[in-house]
Formats: C-alpha cells, sequence, structure tokens
C-alpha cells in the first residue's frame, strides 16, 4: 500500500491565520514531519507520530518525508508561511527529481498558506498593491553577486521589494549592506516596514524610511519591506501611517 505525502504551509503564526485545506491535511496524516519548532505549533495527537529535524537539513528532511510516504504512511511535511515559498515544496520536488523512480508515483500535493510577506502587507495597509518582488537575502544558497545584481534590478525596475530571510545569526551584514545598495537607487523617503513575528504573540511591526533604516532592527523572524518610489504613506493621528501602493502607474 502507499501513501502519501501532504506539504503543508502552516502560514505565519497564528492559528486563524491556517487554512481550513491545512488543517485537514494535519488531522489525517499519521505523521508529521519539519523543522522542530514549526512542529510545536501544530496540535498532535497522541496517535501520530512526529520527526523533527534541524533547520538547514531540508533535503534529508523532504527524503524521509518521501519514504514514510513511499512505505504507507499518511505524511504532512510542515512550513511555515506558504509551503512553496522559500520552503519546502521545492525541496521535495527536488528529492523527488533525483531520487527513486517510485516516489514520482507517489500521491504528493502542495497546501498553500499565507506567506509571511501577505500577512506583514496586511498590518500595515497595501504596500503590495502595484508589481512587486520577494527577494531571500540568505547567501546560503546563492552567492551574494547574484543578491547584488538582483536588488540592483528590482529598485531599478520600480518594485516593491518582500526580503525574507534578512539575517540570521550566522549572516549578520547582508540587510546593512543591500540597504545601503538600495540607498542611492531609491528615495530616502522610500518607505521601509520591519515586520517581526506577524500574527504571534511577539510580533513587532516598525515602519521607517530608507534613509533612517538601521538593519539592527531585523532578526531571523522579520520580514523586511521595502516600498518604492510610487508607495504612498497616510499619516493617522495616534497611530501609524498606512502605506499602499497605488494601482495605477504614475497616480
Ligand atoms: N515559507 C515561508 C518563508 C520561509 S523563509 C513563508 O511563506 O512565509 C523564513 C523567513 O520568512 C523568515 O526569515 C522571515 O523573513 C519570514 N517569516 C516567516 N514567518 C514570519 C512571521 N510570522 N513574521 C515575519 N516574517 C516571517
Amino acid at each position: 500500500m502507499t501513501g502519501c505525502l501532504a506539504i503543508v504551509g502552516l502560514g505565519p503564526g497564528a492559528a486563524e491565520l491556517r487554512t481550513p485545506q491545512a488543517a485537514a491535511a494535519l488531522a489525517v496524516a499519521t505523521d508529521l514531519v519539519g523543522y522542530g519548532p514549526y512542529l510545536a505549533r501544530v496540535p498532535l495527537r497522541p496517535d501520530q507520530e512526529c520527526h523533527a529535524s534541524e533547520n538547514r537539513e531540508e533535503l534529508a528532511r523532504a527524503r524521509q518525508a518521501l519514504s514514510l510516504a513511499a512505505a504507507g504512511r499518511f505524511v504532512a511535511l510542515v512550513s511555515s508561511g506558504d509551503a512553496g515559498v522559500f520552503a519546502m515544496a521545492s525541496a521535495v520536488f527536488e528529492a523527488i527529481e533525483a531520487g527513486e523512480p517510485a516516489w514520482r508515483q507517489l500521491e504528493v500535493s502542495v497546501v498553500p498558506g499565507v506567506s509571511a510577506m501577505l500577512a506583514a502587507a496586511a498590518r500595515v495597509g497595501a504596500p503590495l498593491g502595484h508589481d512587486f518582488c520577494a527577494i531571500s537575502l540568505s547567501d546560503n544558497l546563492k552567492p551574494w553577486d547574484v543578491l547584488v545584481q538582483r536588488l540592483t534590478a528590482a529598485a531599478a525596475a520600480g518594485f516593491v521589494i518582500a526580503l525574507y530571510n534578512p539575517l540570521s545569526r550566522a549572516r549578520p551584514w547582508q540587510l546593512g549592506v543591500a540597504f545601503d545598495l538600495l540607498r542611492p537607487l531609491l528615495p530616502g523617503s522610500a518607505p521601509v516596514v520591519f515586520a517581526t513575528a506577524v500574527s504571534r504573540p511577539e510580533e513587532r511591526i516598525d515602519i521607517t524610511t530608507l534613509a533612517a533604516a538601521d538593519a539592527a532592527r531585523a532578526d531571523m523572524r522579520t520580514l523586511v519591506l521595502i516600498g518604492s518610489a510610487a508607495t504612498r504613506r497616510i499619516a493617522r493621528p495616534g497611530g501609524p501611517p498606512w502605506l499602499y501602493t497605488p494601482r495605477r502607474h504614475g497616480a
């Protein structure tokens, strides 16, 4: 008997931002596989087996999930946010492409989730209302040169930029250098949002400008949004401003 594999996006944190389809995929699983802190967010039943792994073992984790499914288990492999955005779904397909032929016959489904950039954008207004791009600032899997090229091109193209993985203990300098790179290319008044742990109890959102943005404000739970020259700020008495990017180019 063959099992199946669901690659499940848990959303950014809060249970109400988890889709009913994700909750259902978790409920039917016999085995849950994932990075420990993400699995800790899933209410486990005693009859479900839990396979927690370390953060940077994505490919091994993907293979483990595929092997369990091939052995007849109903596996849910969990990711934060959306499972396809800088997350496990692509590791699974990488493992399938290079792995056992039998894995190609497994029933594999990808269950989407609310990605961090969507949850962060919703907190401050509508900064992603016009064209935007998402870039992972991690240079673990791509050279820094490529990041420099992409950031420069994104700024030149007028995209709002969502930066995932802005900083970690092993990568302390990249975000500061990215701000320095963007400063001559964008207005100093372009809004920058630091959205940390969105929808979790420790959530913190700060809105500043590119001129004043301090990389030390970010950590690995932070999504950084950098507005374009078109992104507008609506001041509000007694509260943080709303940000939005007009739908119409040149508005
Ligand atoms: N698949 C995830 C992204 C994983 S990469 C998604 O779609 O959201 C990990 C990065 O996502 C973190 O470094 C951070 O930049 C961002 N992130 C994940 N959860 C977050 C949250 N609750 N608040 C802010 N940023 C978050």
